[in-house]
């Protein structure tokens, strides 16, 4: 390809056909993916605090490539987005989080990652009725996990589709708390039913003393308004008791448990959250 400015080199250009090349190879394989069954939901435990029991699993989705190996949602699920492809794959995000769920022994909860797009789907809420009907899983243990960009580009329709949801009796947690921007707006005009406190700000709560306080300000925006605040990317026994101490509700992190395709072992979560 040529540069538009001649006087760049042009390895730049080579570059760049290369990466482009490379994103429609793997949007390709996405499609291929789906029939081929390629795709795998990992569950990652969510305990109470302080009683240290399972609250729910988050399910986060895997793609087992036949020559790159395992890929990760961060790299896919953008590409997925942009392609258009995001719909069916997140339809079969959630119908195979709920018939797995609904073979759990113990009837926790499972949260499903929905990408803004899907929202602004209006066959979602079908989607969900009927995967919930297919599965025989209780609307009860489902829960939606958003982030605000989902909901800032059509507020109406965005909040339509979340009470319906809701009065289908799913829950809807806001993902990601705390780095987006229009955060306070945003708790106080939708029925979130969770807050989930961005990993960035429990990861320097040790050594920072203004992560803690904004990690407290928020716990207590939470009592307040009366919706628990899950801290996410706990990693340390330190990191659980401060989360714990400032008011937090539940916590999630490789401290507790790693994504995994087995459930925790309750008895093992319970020991660690004593700590
Ligand atoms: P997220 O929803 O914020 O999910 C939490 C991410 O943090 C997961 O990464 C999880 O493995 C990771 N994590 C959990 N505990 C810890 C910890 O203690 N330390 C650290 N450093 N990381 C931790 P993962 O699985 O790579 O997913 C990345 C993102 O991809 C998710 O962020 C979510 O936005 C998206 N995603 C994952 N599965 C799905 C899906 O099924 N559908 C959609 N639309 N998005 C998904
Ligand atoms: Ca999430
Ligand atoms: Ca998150
Ligand atoms: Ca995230």
């Amino acid at each position: 390809a040529k540069s538009a400015h001649s006087n760049e080199p042009c390895f730049y250009d080579s570059q760049m056909d290369d990466a482009l090349k490379a994103r429609r190879e793997l949007i390709a394989d996405l499609r291929t993916a789906l029939e081929a069954e390629a795709f795998e939901l990992h569950y990652q435990v969510q305990a109470a605090i302080p009683s240290g029991e399972i609250s729910g699993y988050e399910a986060l989705i895997r793609w087992r490539h036949p020559t790159q190996g395992l890929i990760p949602p961060s790299i896919f699920i953008p590409l997925a987005e942009k392609s258009g492809d995001i719909v069916p794959l997140s339809i079969w995000v959630i119908r195979q989080a709920c018939f797995e769920a609904a073979l759990w022994p113990n009837r926790h909860i499972i949260s499903v990652n929905l990408s803004p797009v899907h929202l602004a789907d209006p066959r979602l809420v079908e989607t969900v009725r009927s995967a919930l009907a297919d599965s025989g899983l209780a609307p009860e243990r489902l829960t939606l996990e958003l982030t605000e960009s989902a909901i800032i580009h059509d507020r109406r329709f965005a909040l339509e589709q979340l009470r319906a949801l809701k009065a289908m009796g799913i829950a809807i947690a806001l993902d990601d708390f705390g780095v987006g921007y229009s955060s306070l707006d945003v708790l106080r005009s939708f029925p979130f039913d969770r807050i989930k406190l961005d990993a960035s700000f429990v990861a320097e709560i040790e050594h920072d003393e203004q992560a803690v306080s904004i990690l407290r300000s928020v716990a207590a925006l939470g009592t307040t308004l009366n919706i628990p605040v899950l801290a996410e990317g706990v990693e340390q026994a330190a990191q659980l008791s401060i989360v714990s101490r400032e008011g937090c509700s539940a916590v999630q992190g490789y401290l507790i448990g790693h994504p995994s395709r087995a459930l925790a072992d309750a008895e093992q979560v319970r020991q660690t959250m004593s700590l």
